[in-house]
């Protein structure tokens, strides 16, 4: 588990654009990307995002034994 992590953390903000691709911010050091990569390419953070897809998929597990 990554509790004590020695890397710093951020997540991407992403930006709509009507005439190309989204883009992703880093929140850590600004830089844009195509991707939302597990960590930023650029500074190295790690992305918390990816946790967020993790928690759902237990809450549905959690539910499925509920019931
Ligand atoms: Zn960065």
């Amino acid at each position: 588990m990554g509790l004590f992590s020695t890397g710093k953390h951020a997540y991407w903000i992403q930006h709509t654009h009507f005439f190309h691709a989204d883009v992703y911010e880093c929140s850590s050091c600004g830089r844009e990307f195509d991707n939302r990569y597990k960590k930023c390419p650029n500074c190295g953070a790690e992305m918390d995002r990816g946790d967020l897809d993790w928690v759902d998929e237990f809450a549905m597990f959690d539910a499925f034994f509920e019931d």
